[in-house]
């Protein structure tokens, strides 16, 4: 484990951002301090701060970097050790390729997370058109059914278990999923087209 993971096993977002004197509402929003407003568009969570009004992403390391302009990672690392008293051993300056590579997790991880709620949002438009499209039943048995209701009827399974799916899964299971989910985006895409 590097010094930077380290440290954030060893404090979490919230006790950073009211150490350094962020003042945290029940819902976990606070005024963001990388840029000027008045109403709370800084989303706390347990490993980073997301603002929703200038997109800044920072975990408690990112957030120390830019919240005292501080030039590296390690600066900001050295400032919590200390600010918070963690006792973590800090020896030489990590290399350089251990910082790239520990940057280069970081965003792994926060392209995954995306890519992980636009999956769901993607299976979960899928279950609920399935769910819209039923009501294009036929009103008697001699109606020609509509072909929205003929897919549904053959889909609405499949839609159901891939939301079941994708919540019990894991991360590699969820990725599994990757082929299958740029499907559906993709029929959801062309269906004005089809239908
Ligand atoms: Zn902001």
């Amino acid at each position: 484990m590097t010094v930077f993971e380290q440290v954030k096993s060893a404090i979490d977002m919230r006790t950073v951002a009211e150490g350094y004197g962020l003042e945290i509402s029940r819902g976990g929003m606070a005024l963001c301090p990388f840029h000027n407003e008045r109403t709370p568009s800084a989303k706390i969570y347990p490993d980073a701060l997301h603002c929703f009004g200038c997109g800044t992403h920072v975990d408690v390391i990112g957030f120390t970097q830019k919240m005292f302009g501080l030039d590296k990672p390690i600066d900001a690392v050295k400032k919590l050790n200390e600010d918070f008293g963690l006792n973590i051993e800090i020896g030489k300056a990590p290399a350089a390729k251990e910082v790239s590579e520990y940057q280069k997790r970081v965003q792994e991880k926060r392209a995954y997370e995306e890519w992980e709620k636009s999956a769901w949002r993607t299976l979960n438009d899928y279950l609920w058109l399935m769910r819209e499209w039923r009501e294009f039943a036929p009103a008697s048995p001699d109606e020609i059914p509509d072909e929205r209701f003929v897919y549904s009827l053959h889909h609405l399974d499949y839609a159901e278990y891939l939301c079941w799916e994708f919540i019990n899964f894991n991360k590699a299971g969820r990725l599994s999923m990757k082929n299958i989910v740029n499907q559906i985006a993709d029929f959801q895409k062309n269906m004005s087209a089809d239908f």
